[in-house]
């Protein structure tokens, strides 16, 4: 399938593969998952263990999990606060084994309730986040009178894991089974009962015969599935009830795909968890290498307001705040929800917790806000600065003169021992190299070794070309003030 390329977890029977998404795949292909193929059914019933360092030994991790933002952590002696939030940690999830390949088998002989009753009762699925480092930006969003209304959070190539801790319970109170239990040597799923017996046989043995792989004969892990995302987490000012979060969670992410016309698949967003109860929710591109619209939200100050704005079409409201009750054309009115607004068949678990009218709201006031990263200059676009003789300007001078008269991203130095202008962005560095009399020359070698350092280098040419280079590098200048947002 297009987009799917070599991120996926396969799912192999009689050598015949599968190839899903990661993250679709770690609930659609978990242990004695149901999955249908050309007509017929199979059950996932082993997995490709992946080895340890030891030979025989099983490759797991510890995990520390902040439940108060759901940030997750390697577990390390003496790490015992989040590093997102400060919180200290308290849940430590132990075995995290990666899935990457699973097996399953031919499943005749089912009954139709055991079917039902397989595919009612799903997997508790946990999504969990990681910036890189240095690949966290925080901005504030504002409204008019520049009140808190958010903040948003982007990072450049987090490291996104979704894992599958169990069964669902019908008790939301049994925690006591997490994981799954798991036969190390044949890769099998096992159920708990076999695992017991297993357990118990082992122990009775092991006095006369303890060998190796007897010592490992079940074991109980966490499934996952990691990835490199960018992602962005928005969280309120204030404390919201479950339904506005839920709420505006889907009207944002509808908003953010109706706006930087994304596909559904393209976007997705999880609740995650937050000790104040401001609504934290994460935002994850899909797409590797990603549009790029997430970092948009952090760095570009109108952003989040026109999603708001999308947002509120999609809801049935005006920009002010009117319910106009329905979809365009529309013969049924719109109590909390339908399909044409928040409504979809992915999200059917939340649809008792939607209510439109409770994001909107919100909504208005996003629709007016403006976002800002403030710990770093004001920028110096919004008032046009006096025009200097051009014949004054260095070359420098003049590219930097460019990039503000088209409402580019101006350069965070200039003139440095590095380039003629270098950039941080979130996740990379950028050095421009210009072409003028007098200019320093960048050999190969020299290319090559700031690539290796890690630069992003642009040989943006002689000044008629600069034009065309500032162009072809929307992600490094912005696509400028006559590209941004409305036509789209
Ligand atoms: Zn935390
Ligand atoms: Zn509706």
């Amino acid at each position: 399938m297009p987009g799917e390329r070599s991120a996926g977890i396969y799912g192999q029977r009689n050598g015949a593969y599968i190839q899903r998404p990661r993250f679709i795949a770690i609930g659609e292909f978990g242990p004695g998952a149901l999955i249908y193929h050309e007509g017929n059914r199979y059950t996932i019933d082993r997995v490709t263990v992946p080895m340890g360092d030891r030979p025989g030994q099983v490759a797991t991790s510890d995990v520390r999990l902040c439940e108060a933002c759901g940030y997750w952590h390697d577990r390390v002696d003496g790490a015992d606060r989040c590093e997102n939030c400060a919180v200290p940690l308290h849940r430590t999830l132990p075995k995290l084994m990666q899935l990457t390949q699973v097996h399953a088998e031919p499943r005749r002989r089912i009954s139709s309730d055991e079917e039902e009753e397989r595919l009612k009762r799903g997997f508790d699925l946990r999504t969990v986040y990681r910036y890189a480092p240095g690949g966290a930006h925080q901005a504030q969003v504002r409204d008019t009178d520049g009140a808190p209304l958010a903040e948003v959070t982007y990072g450049d190539s987090a490291s996104v894991r979704v894992l599958n801790l169990g069964y669902r319970k019908r008790d939301a109170q049994d925690r006591s089974g997490q994981g799954f239990w798991l036969d190390p040597v044949s890769g099998r799923w096992l159920s708990e009962g076999k695992a017991a017996r297993l357990a118990q046989e082992e122990s009775a043995e092991e006095e006369s015969l303890a060998s190796f792989d007897r010592a490992q004969r079940t074991l109980q892990v966490i499934p996952y599935a990691q990835d490199t995302k960018n992602i962005a987490v928005v969280r309120l000012a204030e404390p919201v009830d479950d339904l506005t979060a839920v709420s505006l969670r889907y009207a944002l992410e509808r908003g953010i795909e109706a706006h930087f016309q994304l596909e559904d698949s393209e976007l997705e967003s999880e609740d995650l968890p937050d000790a104040e109860r401001h609504g934290r929710t994460l935002f994850v591109e899909s797409a590797e290498g990603g549009a790029g619209v997430l970092r948009r939200l952090y760095d570009d100050e109108d952003a989040l307001a026109l999603v708001a704005k999308e947002a509120l079409r999609i809801i049935h409201y005006d920009e002010d705040g009117k319910d106009l009750d329905r979809a365009d054309g529309a013969a049924e009115r719109c109590e909390l929800g339908c399909y044409d607004c928040l409504l979809s068949y992915s999200n059917q678990g939340f649809h008792r917790r939607i209510d439109r009218h409770r994001a909107a709201p919100w909504l208005v006031a996003l629709a007016h806000s403006r976002t800002r990263d403030e710990s770093r200059p004001e920028p110096s676009t919004t008032a046009p600065a006096p025009r200097r003789e051009p014949a004054s300007d260095t070359p420098i001078e003049a590219f930097v003169r460019l990039l503000a008269d088209g409402g580019h991203r101006l350069p965070d130095e200039t003139a440095t021992d590095v380039a003629d202008a270098v950039f941080h962005l979130p996740g990379a560095e950028v050095a421009v190299f210009l072409e003028y009399d007098g200019a320093r020359r960048l050999g190969e070698q020299d290319e090559y070794r700031m690539m290796d350092d890690g630069w992003l280098v642009i040989r943006a040419g002689a000044e008629p070309d600069w034009k065309d280079t500032v162009r072809a590098y929307p992600d490094v200048f912005g696509v400028g003030r006559d590209h941004r947002g409305g036509d789209r």
